[in-house]
């Protein structure tokens, strides 16, 4: 069965970059029936919290992306465990001991000497003496993964036939000296005993797809299918990942971006398909290939969001936003006319208080002193009692008789009066909303 994962780290809120990454997981698994799993990649506890854990799943929940289940690497450290013992066994897993500091000079001399800056394996050579001696000096050693010195290759789901020199690639450490494991084969147990069958992730995880490759093989798993999409980058192709922290989902949520809006775009960008507003997430699952993603960097402008969120709440009935009309204030008897003038005129749902406030406490009047005699004179003959969907032409025809104005001099001036602004809803569909007004007449 096709089986995917989305497996963000709960260290901070999720971000468009990471909801690509969820979405083409979550779109796979769901086209071929299959299953979608959150894995929450807890194995650093200083960092990991609670409190993002709860985020995260609210977020997926807001886009209605489901999961099967949930899994927690936190709970499965004994796995862990046991897959640094086999590879112990094995002769895959040494103990080094440089610190940092000592990497670093390492690697400033490698470059200095023109060579790739990887790990030179200097801590095979050590005698279980002087490992002894490092260790009662340093503490535990970090444990890294003994590479073979092979090409890994792979065909890569986007990116295509992937071949990597494993020698040009630093023996990847699996255990921190603090015993910590990390994610690189933590991830590997739990995609081989989870039966995960297909991952998606950005393409920055290149080289550890090919050191994981050989943890996959050394432990005797099966490989996944890897597909590596693209990076997200700013709208003039500037790094994105400075300001990453300011797409957090949550943010576009409070600014009144639409899921549907989100997700239409962030299931097609940078694929040979074209954006297009969907109304459903079938729709989505329906139209969705990963192999149609290009290599290329791709442009994300958050400002595209609001025009797809504006068209997405024109195609919608009173029904699917009730709750935020309510919120607005306005009263259960006017939802209806009022969302259907208003759907026209918002780009998000934080725009119907403003339409709320002016239906009921009308606006400052905008009145040119040319037109305050005709104001005058026009006011004169709203007409009474309630107002209706006929109140405005009504009206409008009253005063063209009285004034000889017509067109747009006779409408602008009234629309300004009413709403003090020059663009607006249809002035027919507004009137009877004017609470202002309709107590006045
Ligand atoms: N927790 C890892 C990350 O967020 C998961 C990467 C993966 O998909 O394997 O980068």
């Amino acid at each position: 069965m096709t089986t995917t994962r989305f497996a963000p780290s709960p260290t901070g809120y999720i971000h468009v970059g990471n909801l690509r990454t969820a979405l083409m997981n979550y779109l796979i698994a769901r086209k071929a029936g299959g299953s979608f799993i959150l894995r929450i990649d807890d194995t650093d506890p200083e960092r990991s919290k609670e409190e993002y854990v709860d985020a995260i799943k609210q977020d997926l929940e807001w886009l209605g992306l489901h999961w099967d289940r949930v899994e927690r690497q936190s709970e499965r450290l004994d796995r862990y465990a046991e897959a640094a013992d086999k590879l112990r066994e094995m002769g895959r897993f040494y103990e080094a001991f440089e610190t940092p500091t000592e990497l670093d000079l390492k690697r400033k001399k490698q470059l200095n000497m023109g060579k790739p800056p990887v790990y030179d394996r200097a801590a095979l050579n050590l005698s279980e003496a002087e490992k002894d001696a490092l260790r009662a000096e340093r503490g535990d050693g970090v444990w890294r993964f003994k590479l073979n010195h092979e090409r890994i290759e792979w065909t890569d789901g986007i990116l295509g036939d992937i071949s990597i020199d494993a020698a040009s690639v630093s023996d990847p450490v699996l255990i921190r000296g603090d015993g910590q494991v990390l994610y690189t084969i933590a991830s590997v147990v739990d995609d081989t005993e989870m039966g995960v069958t297909d991952v998606v992730r950005g393409s920055d995880h290149v080289t550890n797809t090919a050191t994981q490759i050989q943890i996959i093989e050394a432990l005797g798993g099966t490989c996944p299918r890897f597909a590596h999409h693209s990076l997200l980058t700013g709208p003039q192709g500037e790094a994105l990942s400075k300001r990453l922290g300011t797409l957090a989902l949550r943010d576009l949520r409070e600014q009144g971006v639409q899921p549907m809006a989100l997700l239409s775009l962030m299931a097609r960008l940078g694929s040979s398909d074209p954006v297009e507003l969907r109304a459903e997430m079938a729709e989505l699952i329906d139209g969705f290939d990963v192999s149609r993603f290009g290599a290329a960097p791709t442009k994300f402008d958050v400002q595209d969001l609001f025009p797809l969120t504006a068209r997405h709440l024109q195609s919608l009935p009173l029904d699917a936003v009730s709750g935020a009309v309510a919120e607005a204030g306005v009263p259960a008897e006017l939802a209806e006319p009022f969302w259907l003038m208003a759907r026209e005129n918002i780009t998000t749902l934080n725009d119907l208080a403003g339409w709320w406030d002016l239906c009921r406490d009308g606006a400052e009047p905008l009145i040119d002193e040319e037109d305050r005699d005709f104001i005058a004179q026009a006011m004169e003959l709203l007409p009474e009692g309630q107002f209706d969907g006929d109140t405005w032409g009504t009206w409008t025809k009253a005063v063209k008789e009285a004034t000889g104005r017509k067109g747009k001099g006779l409408f602008m001036p009234l629309r300004k009066a009413l709403t003090g602004m020059e663009r607006g809803p249809e002035m027919a569909a507004l009137m009877p909303l004017l609470q202002v007004i309709r107590a006045r007449g």
